[in-house]
This record gives C-alpha cells, structure tokens and sequence, in this order.
C-alpha cells in the first residue's frame, strides 16, 4: 500500500478538514485531530501538523496539499553541517540507535539500531513509543512485541564475558558502544536492501571524530549521513524505539541471568547491587559473579570487602 506523509501549515490543515468535510470518520487514536476515508486514500492528520494519506489513491491526494506551504516530509533532504539537524527530521524516515545497560553492574550492554520509515512514524508512536526516559519497564515490555513486528532493528547483546575480555585489553566503554552502534545500523542496513534510510541518528555518548576514531580499524563503518544528538530519543522515534528495544533485551537477559544466579539481580550499581554481588561472591565463587557482572566496577571491590566481613 503507497504511503505518504507531508506536514500541513495551519491554513491548509483547515482547508483540507473542509475538503473532506463529507468523508470523515471517527478515529480515537492519540494525537488525531481529522480523520477522511474517500474512495481511494484515507486521510489521517495529527495535531502536529502531519497528515498521513493511504491507500491507492495516496500519492495523487497527498499531492494536492503539498505544493505550496506544505512540506514533503519524505523527499526532503537537508545538508547537515556540524551539529545542525536537518528540518523536520522526526518526519524523516531515520534508522536510530540507542544503548543500555552500561551503567548496570549486573547484566548485558545491549545496542538497538532501529529503522521507522516516514509513514510509519504515526504507527510507531501510536503503539505507545515515546522518549524511553519516561516509560516504566512493564510498559516497555508490553510495547515491545508490537513494535518488533512493525520496524526494521537488530538488538546486540554483550554479555559480560566478552565485556570483560575487551575491557581488560584496554577498550573503553566508548569503544565498545561504538563497536556495537556500528555494528546494530550495519545489520539494518543489510535487511533494508533497496531502501534508504534519510538519515542514522545515534543516540550520542561521543563527539562524532571519538566515535569514528573508536571505529578506525573497522572494516565497514557506516559514515553517510549519520547523525549524533544527545536526548535523541526526543527528536525521533526511531531512537525511542531502539531504546525500548535495547531495554527490552537488556531485561531479558537479566532474567536469565537472575535463573542462573537464583536470585533476582538488582540493577544499577549501588548499595543493594555490592551486597548481592556479596552474598553471589560466598555461595558461587569469583569467577561465577564476574560471568554476571562489569567487573571493572568499584562494586567488584565492594563485594569483596562486604563478603569478608560476613565470612568474619
Ligand atoms: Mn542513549
């Protein structure tokens, strides 16, 4: 089914509701303002001023609102300068990328790279994608088979094992996260086959000369039109989306991990995290709670001193 997207100024909002005034129907989805079936396209516009037209006749309707004021939102492309972002780019069809995990003791880093098309975008939200920041776990997992079989993504998870390996070599956690950013959009990429994504937008946690610095001795780095924003789970739902998936995956694993420890393993790294990793330390051994765990974290050394006392 064709597809389009275009954003309306307020005017044309108006003129459009009158155009259609005889084929409205009802729709109770979030943030609808209008919504029109006619024979051959149905027409939905949002409160933002996007207007999503589908169906058959989708293009030929779509066009006669976006001349003039009307922004196409899918044919546009804005040269990026430094840290500029281009003009409407929550209407763009983005690939982002988020992570999670990295500050947990226990438990995986997990990297989303997420693809949402332009006309997917009222979809995506619509399933209850917003920034991940203010979402509760349960929702994220309720959400999360839904959007699954919606967008395009793949979710890598490193387990602490080979965390640990790479970070005794040296690697930073920058390095790592690059690795696996680069790594999550280059699987996208692959599955999109003939389709191109306006633009990548990486959730940033480096100026964009460290991520690529961290990526020199890659053999495929992804460099065209990527984007870095900080907080850009707020500026597309591409990122909310692979953030959501990231956590997800991230929960998963705490869940398994969780059966193998026989315990529920708290997150974060703070006080209740030493005194599990402490009593994980005395029932299972060393090298038992570093497979669980970022072992370079000071609550390694916590743990330790916390089971000596207990062992008295
Ligand atoms: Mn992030």
């Amino acid at each position: 089914m064709a597809n389009s997207v275009i954003i309306l100024s307020n005017e044309k909002l108006i003129a459009l509701k009158a155009h259609y005034a005889s084929d409205v129907v009802k729709r109770n989805a979030p943030g609808v303002v209008f919504a029109a079936k006619t024979a051959n396209a149905s027409i939905t516009a949002y409160r933002s001023g996007k207007v999503l037209f589908q169906g058959g006749g989708a293009e030929m309707e779509a066009a006669k609102w976006a001349s003039g004021d009307g922004v196409s939102a899918t044919k546009k492309k804005a040269v990026v300068k430094g840290a500029a972002l281009p003009d409407r780019l929550e209407t763009l069809s983005v690939i982002g990328s988020d992570e999670t995990g990295t500050g947990d003791f226990f438990g995986p880093v997990t990297v989303c790279a997420c693809y949402v098309r332009a006309d997917q975008i009222p979809l995506v939200a619509e399933l209850g994608v917003k920034d991940s920041k203010l979402l509760t776990d349960p929702y994220m997992r309720s959400i999360a088979p839904d959007l699954k079989s919606v967008v395009t993504y793949s979710v890598l998870t490193l387990q602490n094992e080979k965390y640990n390996t790479v970070q005794a070599k040296g690697w930073s956690q920058g390095k790592i996260k690059a690795l696996l950013h680069n790594q999550a959009i280059r699987h996208v990429l692959n599955k999109l086959e003939d389709e191109h994504p306006d633009y990548i937008l990486i959730d940033q946690f480096a100026e964009r000369g460290v991520y690529y610095n961290y990526l020199k001795d890659e053999r495929e780095i992804v460099r065209e039109n990527v984007l870095f924003a900080t907080k850009a789970e707020g500026l597309h739902v591409a990122v909310a989306a692979a953030s959501i998936i990231a956590r997800v995956a991230f929960l998963d694993e705490m869940d398994r991990l969780s059966g193998l420890a026989g315990r529920t393993l708290p997150k974060g790294a703070g006080k209740k995290v030493d005194e599990t990793a402490a009593s994980i330390l005395l029932s299972k051994g060393e090298p038992f709670l570093r497979s669980l765990t970022k072992w370079h974290f000071a609550n390694a050394k916590k743990a330790a001193v916390l089971a000596s006392k207990k062992r008295g």
